[in-house]
C-alpha cells in the first residue's frame, strides 16, 4: 500500500524535453578526466602515473576504508595525474587519459555464466560490487557494498528508487524502458545478498511507458512488486520515499536501516548486473542533457570523465546559458567551469536560459508560513532562517537545521524570495565547523 509523505511541492516537470529520446552512445572524447573522488568517503590514491598505458576497465585508483576503486573508461595513455576542477566546486586529484579510440579491454574483465553466478556467495558478490566501483548513482554516490553489508540482518524491505522527481531528468525512466532486464537482474542479486525474497520498485505516476515495460518484465515469482506513487517533489529523497512506500518514518539523524529499509538507485542495480555477469566495472552511465534552451535534448550513455563542455556541444543551445547545473534545477549545483567531468553520480546536466533569472530588490520574510507547509522534513524554515540571522549555533541545532535535506521546497514556495536553501547550506557548514572546533579543543 502506498502512502504520501508530508509536505512537498509540484514544480513544473518539464520531462517532455527528453522523455521520448532513446539512450544514444556518446561519441567518445579525445581527453577524459577521471577524478579520484567520485563517492562519499576516502578519495582513491592513483595507481598509475604519467606516460602509463591503460586499458578500458583497468583499475586506476583505490584506497582503504570507506572507498571504492575508479577505473579507466577508455583505453589510452595517462597524460597527467594532477588536480582538476570537479562538479562539487572543488579541485580533486584526477587521472587525465588521452583516448586512443581502440577501446582495448582490460584482460581482467571476464563474463560469468548463470551457473557461475548462482554459485557465488553473498560475500563474493559484495567483493565483486566493491571492485567494480559501484555507488549510489542517483547523486549521493554512497558505496553500494557498504550500504549492502551494513544492512545485513537489519533490513526487511528493499526499495528501488525510480522516483526521479527532479524536473527535466529522465535518465532512470529511460533505463527502465531500455534496460529493464539488467536492472531486475541486479535487483535479484541485491535480494540474494540481503537474504530477502521480496522487493519494491517505487516509481512516480508520470512514467507510464517505463511502468508498462516493468509490468511486462517482472516475474511475479521473484517477489518484486511495482509501486506507482503520485508524483510529488522530493519523492526521490530516501526518507520521503521510505515513508511513501512503507509508512515508516526514519528518525532524525537516523539511516534507512533504522526502520528496516534499504534504498537502491535503478542505475546502480543495472551496474550490479554488469559487474556480476559481464565483469564490467562502472565506467559509463546514462546522463540526461536537457533544459529550456537546449536545441536537441538527449539521453546519452557517457564514459565517466567526459567534460560537461563536450555534452553541451552535443546538444546545442539557443542562447548563452544563464545557468548550467550538475543535476536538476531543484537540487543541482551550478557549474562555473564547464571542463568538469561526468562522474558516477552525474545523472543530468541541465542548461537553463535567462528566463529562469529572477531579480528582487530585497528578499523579505512576510511570515506567511508557506515554507512550513512545504517542508517534507516537518521543519520550521522560517525559524531556521531567523537562527541563522542571529548566528546562534545552539539555536540552529535546536531548530533541527542539520535535518534539512536541502530539497528547496521552502525556497520554491516562498513569496518573499528569501534565499533559504543557500542560507541553510551555509548554516549547516557553520554547525559542522563549530563541532570540529569543539572536538579539536577537547
Ligand atoms: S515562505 Fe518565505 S515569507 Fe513565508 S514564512 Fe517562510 S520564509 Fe517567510
Ligand atoms: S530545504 Fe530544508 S528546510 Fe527547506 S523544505 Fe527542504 S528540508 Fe525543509
Amino acid at each position: 500500500m502506498a502512502f504520501s509523505f508530508f509536505g512537498g511541492i509540484h514544480p513544473k516537470e518539464n520531462k517532455w524535453y527528453a522523455e521520448n529520446k532513446a539512450v544514444q552512445p556518446f561519441p567518445e572524447p579525445d581527453l577524459l578526466v577521471i577524478p579520484m573522488s567520485q563517492h562519499i568517503g576516502a578519495p582513491c590514491k592513483p595507481l598509475v602515473k604519467k606516460g602509463d598505458y591503460v586499458t578500458m576497465g583497468q583499475k586506476i585508483g583505490d584506497n582503504q576504508g570507506l572507498c571504492v576503486p575508479v577505473h579507466a573508461s577508455v583505453s589510452g595513455t595517462v597524460k597527467a595525474v594532477e588536480m582538476r576542477p570537479h562538479s562539487s566546486g572543488t579541485t580533486v586529484m584526477s587521472v587525465v587519459i588521452q583516448n586512443d579510440h581502440q577501446n582495448t579491454l582490460c584482460p581482467d574483465i571476464q563474463k560469468r555464466t548463470q551457473e557461475e553466478v548462482d554459485k557465488l556467495t553473498p560475500e563474493e558478490l559484495l567483493a565483486i560490487i566493491r571492485e567494480a566501483g559501484i555507488v549510489g548513482m542517483g547523486g549521493a554516490a554512497f558505496p553500494t557494498h557498504v550500504k549492502l553489508s551494513s544492512g545485513l540482518g537489519k533490513v526487511d524491505t528493499i526499495i528501488v528508487n525510480v522516483s526521479e522527481c527532479e524536473p527535466y531528468i529522465v535518465a532512470d525512466d529511460r533505463l527502465c524502458q531500455e534496460y529493464p532486464n539488467e536492472m531486475l537482474s541486479g535487483l535479484l542479486i541485491v535480494m540474494k545478498i540481503l537474504g530477502l525474497n521480496s522487493a519494491h520498485i517505487a516509481m512516480e505516476d508520470n512514467k507510464p511507458a517505463a511502468a508498462k515495460v516493468l509490468r511486462r518484465e517482472i516475474d511475479p515469482r521473484t517477489g518484486i512488486v511495482l509501486d506507482i506513487l503520485p508524483a510529488k517533489y522530493p519523492q526521490g529523497a530516501e526518507k520521503q520515499l521510505i515513508n511513501a512506500v512503507t509508512g515508516r518514518e526514519v528518525p532524525s539523524g537516523g539511516l534507512p536501516a533504522a526502520v528496516g529499509c534499504a534504498v537502491f538507485n535503478a542505475a546502480s542495480c543495472k551496474a550490479i548486473h554488469d559487474a556480476v555477469y559481464e565483469g564490467m566495472p562502472l565506467i559509463r552511465r546514462i546522463v540526461t542533457v536537457s533544459g529550456d534552451i537546449v536545441m536537441e535534448p538527449k539521453n546519452l550513455m557517457v564514459p565517466i570523465g567526459t567534460s560537461y563542455n563536450d555534452l553541451l556541444e552535443a546538444v546545442g543551445h539557443s542562447e548563452n546559458p544563464y545557468k548550467v547545473l550538475s543535476g536538476g534545477p531543484m537540487m543541482g549545483a551550478a557549474q562555473y567551469d564547464l571542463m568538469v567531468p561526468v562522474t558516477k553520480g552525474s545523472n543530468a546536466v541541465t542548461i537553463l536560459g535567462k528566463a529562469n533569472r529572477y531579480a528582487i530588490d530585497e528578499a523579505q520574510c512576510i511570515r506567511c508560513g508557506k515554507c512550513v507547509d512545504a517542508c517534507p522534513m516537518k521543519l520550521m524554515p522560517v525559524l531556521m532562517y531567523k537562527a541563522l540571522q542571529t548566528s546562534d549555533v545552539e539555536e540552529m541545532k535546536r531548530v533541527h537545521l542539520m535535518d534539512c535535506i536541502e530539497c528547496g521546497c521552502c525556497a520554491w514556495t516562498c513569496p518573499g524570495c528569501v534565499p533559504l536553501v543557500l542560507a541553510f547550506r551555509a548554516g549547516k557548514q557553520r554547525v559542522r565547523d563549530a563541532a570540529a572546533a569543539a572536538a579539536a579543543k577537547s
